[in-house]
């Protein structure tokens, strides 16, 4: 048998490749996963462009899911075989910040994003899953890996745009932009019992699947400018909570102010690509006094909030695959890559299927 897999790496800022690397071992408190399938994630696509101080060859990726392929000696949960996926956040589940209840930011800022920035993320025949007791979870019976990988990052980050948002029952909410971070938004909106979903988008294939994932009125951004749209929806009062999905300082601004007073701020948009602090406009911020909250987060993981996912998804409740738009093999990655880095043809998530 094989010892060497195949692994899709940063070669350098702009430049990636598949390279042979050694299967790795687990760890006493490790699993490693025979990968079945993958999605490319728009935040891979910012790491090569530089965003991340990453060492060349590290393997990009980490929404991955598959078989269990070997057990370090610690991990007594799990067998040789079942079927799991892990959360794109891998926490050590032990340190001060875990067990302040902030497991994304393990061990300091953003230091639960250990694929890919720390060590090699999950775009590669198998892949290591650290502390995988706390952080691997079973994919039910039924429950198909290519609809369970969505439980990796974009339904986790984009229902907790929706939770911080801290939507009552009956409540206005509007969601900038609807990739696919965005839609799971609109999705869990829905979930957590909107009224009124309010979705800003121009791209008409992500408009349709916003609506069909439960926003009420779509927004574009083209047809005059989505602040006063939205106000003119909420008879100038504006919305409970705004969603920033996209992460751009013109964003991030509009969410404040279509926000009325009292109401949540949620950010989910990575504002790394744009080097200009954000902005907070100060009327619509009360001048520092209007009981607005902004509430940020990084795509929560564990077991147990994996388990979550899967439910919704087992019941019928939640299907994320339409935002499955292209399928490619691995062997087809780089060009899957590419066209996620250039959004060509209406790309939402490209599905990875491994040999
Ligand atoms: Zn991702
Ligand atoms: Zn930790």
């Amino acid at each position: 048998m094989s010892s060497t897999m195949k692994a899709f790496v940063m070669e350098a800022v702009g430049k990636v490749a598949v390279v042979e690397k050694p299967i790795p071992e687990p760890g006493p408190d490790d699993a490693i996963v025979k990968t079945t399938h993958a999605l490319v994630c728009t935040s891979d696509v910012h790491t090569v462009r530089g965003a991340l101080a990453i060492p060349l060859g590290r393997t990009l990726g980490h929404e991955s899911v598959g078989t269990i392929w070997a057990l370090g000696s610690n991990v007594h949960d799990f067998e040789v075989g079942e079927r799991v996926a892990v959360n794109a956040i891998t926490p050590c589940w032990r340190c001060e910040y875990c067990q302040r209840g902030f497991p994304s930011q393990c061990g300091g800022m953003l230091g639960g994003y250990k694929y890919t920035g720390q060590m090699d993320g999950n775009m590669a025949e198998y892949f290591v899953v650290p502390a995988a007791e706390a952080n691997l979870a079973r994919i039910p019976a039924g429950l198909p890996d290519a609809k369970a990988v969505y439980a990796c990052d974009m339904l986790s980050t984009g229902f907790a745009g929706a939770e911080n948002a801290e939507l009552r029952i009956g409540e206005t909410v509007a969601i900038f932009a609807q990739g696919p971070v965005g839609l799971a938004a609109t999705i869990g909106a829905g979930l957590l019992g909107a009224g009124l979903i309010i979705a800003v988008e121009s791209k008409p294939e992500r408009k349709k699947l916003a609506e069909r994932y439960g926003a009420d009125v779509v927004v574009d951004f083209t047809e005059g400018d989505p602040v006063d749209q939205i106000l003119a929806l909420t008879d100038g009062h504006g919305v409970d909570a705004a969603i920033e999905a996209f992460g751009f300082p013109e964003t991030f601004e509009a969410a404040i102010r279509v926000t009325k007073p009292g109401g949540r701020i949620s950010n989910i948009g990575y504002h790394g690509e744009n080097p200009n602090p954000l902005g907070i406009p100060l009327a619509p911020f009360g001048m520092g006094m209007s009981d607005k909250k902004i509430l940020t987060a990084l795509c929560p993981g564990g077991s147990n909030r994996m388990e979550r996912l899967f439910r919704l998804m087992s019941s019928g409740r939640v299907d994320p695959t339409s935002m499955t738009t292209h399928e490619f093999a691995f062997d087809e990655i780089e060009r899957a890559f590419q066209m996620m880095a250039n959004k060509d043809d209406g790309i939402i998530k490209p599905l990875i299927s491994f040999p």
